[in-house]
């Protein structure tokens, strides 16, 4: 395909993206599939099944929700059911070519820094806000992969310590207050703790949806939970910022837009109050990525153009 440099697959605890990418992040292909439950030769035989459908013999790069070691090995996906599952080299051998595997967001962070809302940006963070709260971190224009390839987890920072209970186990992870499902529980609490009209007291379960909605139609109590989901976002953004000072910070994945109008403005707010010596320097800006459902397929496609050049350009993009 003319210009096509990789194939980038991005496993969700879902849908399972495949797309053929050119060097300027530009789609010229794509195929989706839901992501096979199951055993793990369930999983390689997708994939396998995928780069054959779109054949020649470009580089591969995978981005997939969870733990992911530099060589490629999956220590730990809770969403797709695989543990240490040796996805690069099991991939390589079925199909015959370079594969790198990164987490999902770290993709996508990568993604927005090549081609997206962080271009021309050497220093980025991204948080993905959707079933869990992801992040990545791009760090002198090479995505941050750290010792055991795990860095970059941002939406379990502790923002406060005992708070609500995160999926991963600990308590008062910025997951725990921004994740889709916990929107849904910040709102159910919102109407405990007061008897003002809300339309949310009309439906029998509250999520992330909901909220937005709710919120979009103007209802108070919707936008004032939002807000303080943006709140503890921004808690969590000015450690980030503290610790490795980028020049933008992000905020993408499928519940971001929607949350957007109601919640960043109260981040931005959080974040600058709490930034080492606020009074002397201007805040990152906090922004919408841009990439959409297309983050993790160009950001996984660019990543191995970096590793394995298909066409002689490209330079390291990880380390
Ligand atoms: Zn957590």
């Amino acid at each position: 395909m003319t210009g096509a440099v990789a194939i980038g697959i991005d496993i969700g605890g879902t849908r399972l993206r495949t797309a053929v990418v050119a060097e300027d992040g530009t789609v010229l292909e794509q195929r989706r599939r839901p992501t096979p439950a199951g055993e793990a030769d369930t999983l390689l035989a997708a994939l396998e099944e995928e780069v054959t459908a779109v054949g020649g013999d470009l580089p591969v790069g995978i981005g997939i929700a969870g733990l992911v070691t530099p060589d490629g090995i999956v220590r730990y996906g809770p969403n797709i059911g695989v543990r240490d599952l040796s996805v690069a080299a099991g991939l390589e051998e079925r199909v015959g070519r370079p594969v790198t595997v990164i987490n999902d967001a770290s993709a996508a962070a990568l993604g927005e820094q090549r081609v997206g809302a962080g271009r021309g940006c050497d220093d980025l963070v991204l948080f993905t806000i959707g079933t869990g709260v992801g992040g990545g971190v791009v760090l002198d224009g090479r995505l941050l992969v750290g010792a055991g390839g795990f860095a970059g987890e941002l939406g379990h920072l502790i923002v406060e310590e005992g708070g609500r209970p995160c999926p991963c186990g600990n308590h008062g992870c910025v997951e725990a207050y921004a994740a889709g499902s916990a929107i849904g529980r910040i709102a159910t609490d919102h109407l405990v703790a007061s008897d003002r009209p809300s339309v949310l007291r009309k439906l029998p379960t509250i999520d992330g949806p909901a909220v937005t909605r709710a919120a979009e139609e103007g209802d108070e109590i919707a936008r004032e939970v939002l807000a303080e989901v943006g709140t503890w976002l921004g808690v969590g953004i000015a450690s980030c910022v503290n610790a490795l000072d980028p020049a933008l910070v992000l905020i993408g994945g499928g519940a971001a837009r929607a949350i957007a109008p109601y919640a960043l403005p109260a981040s931005r707010e959080a974040a600058a109050a709490r930034l080492l010596g606020r009074r002397f320097r201007t805040p990152p800006p906090i922004e919408l990525a841009v990439l959409g459902d297309d983050a993790g397929t160009v950001g996984a496609a660019l990543h191995a153009t970096a590793r394995h050049p298909a066409t002689g350009g490209g330079q390291d993009g990880s380390r």
